[in-house]
């Protein structure tokens, strides 16, 4: 081993030992430290003992800033009267004695020492203080966070299990409803087959918002994956699945820029920007419509977004559209939906660390932004 790593390594000890540990900070243990270290300090400036002049503040005060910082502020106190009764006794003149002339003699820097020792320890305790507040604050947020995470995790689970168990019976509802119709539709009469209709479309739909769920809870429960993503190849590989739509609606899809690379996970971010996209092109009643899409990497993170000249939506359903199965508009109305996709979405991006918001004027359009994390 290198003399520079051991040397790291006995700081990192020490710096262990004394204070990032500090078990016994103002106990007995710390008073003993103390004399250590004033004895260190008294023997320091015995050796330098032909130099004159306020020397107890070179030699003892490092020794007090040590005791406050290893033992607290008590130690720290009871370190500084040590201080300042080995300068009375040994470097006053007549030297050697507590008298009286020893005592006057040194009685206006010891005043000084004082002040300065009370200083010092305070601040340093106060420091130290809230540095183990502090710490003490950060360890219960993290346990607070891992604890809420833990729990979303196993309520994404719960939820993913009871929607899988729910698809069995109502698949059978849906077998039946068929084989009551292919087997009795002539005994029924023309509002009973309409009934039999509804079931299967009620059972269909039903199915669909299952699907929803699972796709939903399986976000959570998933592994997340981190590794660079070309976020334009992911783009342009929506807009290919979304053609078809574009060439028979009339859209133009505007690229704003290069759109660059991001750490994810290309299907979820493709996820993303289908269902971005998608509403973009649904919720649009204009004659020429389009789509832009961008990133805004002048900040921090950089901010994608994708833009409709749309419907828009009011300011107080800004918050209600990211709410699961929660649509504005009837059943069937600009092509149907679940009203799960931006709750997908919100997921997917919260999970990267990321978050996502909107403008919109209503009849003008909206814009959708997000980030992805750091
Ligand atoms: P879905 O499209 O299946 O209804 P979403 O969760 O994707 O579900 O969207 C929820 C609601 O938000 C939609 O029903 C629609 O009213 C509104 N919405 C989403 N995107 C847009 C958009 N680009 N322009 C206008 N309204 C939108």
């Amino acid at each position: 081993m290198s003399t520079t790593k051991h040397l790291t390594t006995f700081v990192h000890n020490l710096k262990q030992r004394f204070v990032e540990a500090q078990p016994k900070r103002g106990e007995f243990s710390s008073y003993v430290i103390v004399f250590a270290l004033m004895g260190v300090a008294l023997l320091v400036r015995l050796v330098m003992a032909p130099v004159n002049a306020g020397l107890q503040y070179v030699t003892f005060f490092p020794a007090v800033t040590l005791s406050v910082v290893i033992g607290g502020f008590w130690p720290g106190i009871f370190a500084t009267f040590i201080g300042l009764t080995l300068a009375t006794y040994f470097f006053t003149p007549p030297f050697y004695s507590f008298s009286r002339e020893a005592l006057q003699g040194s009685f206006w820097s010891n005043m000084v020492f004082l002040v300065d020792g009370i200083i010092v320890c305070a601040s340093i305790e106060g420091m130290h203080r809230y540095r183990a507040k502090y710490a003490a604050e950060l360890k219960e947020a993290k346990y607070q966070e891992a604890r809420v995470a833990a729990i979303n995790k196993s309520l994404d689970e719960f939820t993913y299990i009871a929607a899988h168990d729910l698809k069995e019976p109502l698949r059978g509802i849906h077998n039946y409803a068929s084989f009551l119709k292919e087997d009795h539709a002539a005994q029924l009469d023309e509002s009973g087959n309409q009934y039999i209709d509804s079931i299967q479309r009620l059972a269909e739909r039903l199915s669909t918002l299952i699907d929803s769920l699972m796709v939903y809870s399986r976000l959570g429960v998933a592994e997340l994956v981190k590794v660079p993503v070309d976020v334009d190849a992911v783009v342009d590989a929506v807009a290919e699945d979304l053609s078809r739509l574009w060439t028979r609606e009339g859209f133009e899809l505007r690229r704003n820029g290069r759109l660059g690379t991001v750490q994810g996970d290309a299907a979820r971010i493709g996820e993303v920007f289908q269902n971005l996209i998608s509403n973009a092109a649904k919720y649009n009643d204009k004659s020429s419509k389009w789509i832009e899409v961008g990133c805004d990497r002048s900040g921090t993170q950089p901010i994608f977004y994708v833009r409709d000249n749309g419907i828009g939506i009011p300011a107080h359903h800004h918050d209600n559209i990211f709410r699961i199965f929660k649509r504005l508009h009837e059943q069937n109305k600009y092509g149907g939906g679940t009203g799960a996709g931006l709750t997908i979405v919100k997921k997917i991006v919260e999970r990267y660390g990321g978050r996502i918001w909107l403008e919109s004027v209503p009849g003008e359009g909206t814009v959708f932004y997000f980030t992805l994390g750091a």
